[in-house]
């Protein structure tokens, strides 16, 4: 997990060549940017209580942070509420007692290791495959369902895809590669070039879809390398972001969002239902209009997975369909996103219908 540091030599040969390349105050320096913030990111409960003056939370979280680091960038953490410990980013990234030793959860709740065709591949779903493509993410959420996820495993790089590449090629029934991790937008932009260039030259493969956070939590990562791929890709490029809250939305994120639809590419949302942290008519529905707004579809809003050490942000069917009943009498009907929940084995992902 979050293991993409360069040596700080790297990082500021980098800047200084950005800088002298920038030709419009829109241009975003590139890696730098986005990798110093990754370096500066928080890295631990006491410290993130500290920085926000936060002294009520519960005591005995470290035990928690063992099993799954705190993680968050600087960005993120701007946009949360200093002294107030019910703010609904912190709840997703800070780490509690609970997870220890609260209610049971399974290590694989979604059949992960059951659905891996070759290393780094799943296959659930007809005519799509998944490329773990790295383990590492922009942060660390508490409700993970791949938490447990072994992706020191998972072999990275164009040398490590290359077996699921090959795989996906030999395999006419797929159109469409997913990109998920952790985070794909962790690998630079010169991987993900060849990334995409390689899957371009499969005949069958229609469609790019990219699982990623960074535009929520490192808006900066959406700089000119990047769009440079996205808009030189022949098979059409999806991001599926994902935004659990309105409150994460501010004019930097709303950049990074118009650029990448300039850019071309389709862009979705999926949420998580989180207990204490968006469960709430009044909370979805802002999400969901500022979503559309910025030219984002809300696509799913998942029931969490049931994973150890998330438990507690677990929310009732009968709530959840509550909730979705009056965001459909509220919404126009392309911001309504549609609630499911991943059960292992299934042929996709599961209507919890009324
Ligand atoms: C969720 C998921 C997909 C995508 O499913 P859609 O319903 O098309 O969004 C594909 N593969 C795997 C392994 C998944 O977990
Ligand atoms: S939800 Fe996504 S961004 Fe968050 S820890 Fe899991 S894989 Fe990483």
């Amino acid at each position: 997990m979050a293991k993409i540091l360069t040596t700080s030599t790297d990082l500021v040969e980098g800047t200084l060549a950005a800088k002298t390349t920038l030709s419009s105050p829109e241009n975003v320096a590139c890696e730098p940017t986005w990798q110093l913030s990754l370096k500066s990111a928080i890295r631990s409960g006491r410290r993130l209580l500290e920085r926000l003056d936060i002294r009520d939370w519960p005591i005995g979280f470290e035990s928690a942070e063992a099993d799954f680091p705190v993680f968050a960038p600087l960005e993120f953490v701007s946009k949360m509420q200093p002294n107030c410990s019910t703010d609904p980013l912190l709840l997703q990234v800070m780490a509690l007692p609970l997870e220890s030793d609260g209610p049971n959860g399974l290590f694989d709740p979604v059949g992960d290791s059951q659905a891996e065709i070759v290393p780094g591949l799943l296959q659930k779903y007809m005519g799509r495959a998944l490329l773990i493509t790295t383990g590492a993410c922009a942060i660390h959420c508490r409700y993970c369902f791949r938490r447990h996820f072994p992706y020191s495993q998972a072999p990275v790089g164009m040398q490590g895809w290359a077996k699921a590449i090959e795989s996906i090629r030999q395999d006419n029934s797929l159109q469409e590669v997913i990109l998920s991790g952790g985070d794909p937008l962790s690998v630079s932009d010169l991987q993900l070039l060849q990334l995409i260039e390689q899957i371009n030259q499969i005949p069958h493969i229609k469609r790019i879809r990219i699982h990623t956070r960074f535009p929520v939590v490192i808006p900066s990562r959406i700089c000119d390398e990047l769009l440079n791929w996205v808009e030189r890709s022949k098979a059409a490029i999806y991001f599926v972001l994902h935004f659990n809250h309105p409150h994460e939305i501010d004019s930097k994120v709303e950049l990074a969002l118009r650029r990448l639809f300039r850019a071309g590419a389709i862009l979705l949302n999926q949420s998580v239902l989180l207990k204490g942290v968006n469960d709430s008519v009044g909370c979805l529905s802002e999400l969901c209009l500022r979503l559309v707004d910025n030219r984002v579809l809300p696509y799913y809003l998942h029931q969490l997975d049931p994973v150890v050490g998330a438990m507690h942000f677990q929310v009732s069917d009968f709530m959840a369909k509550q909730i979705v009943n009056e965001l459909r009498r509220r919404l126009p009907g392309y911001a309504l996103p549609r609630l499911v929940r991943e059960i292992a084995g299934q042929p996709h992902k599961t209507p919890i219908a009324d």
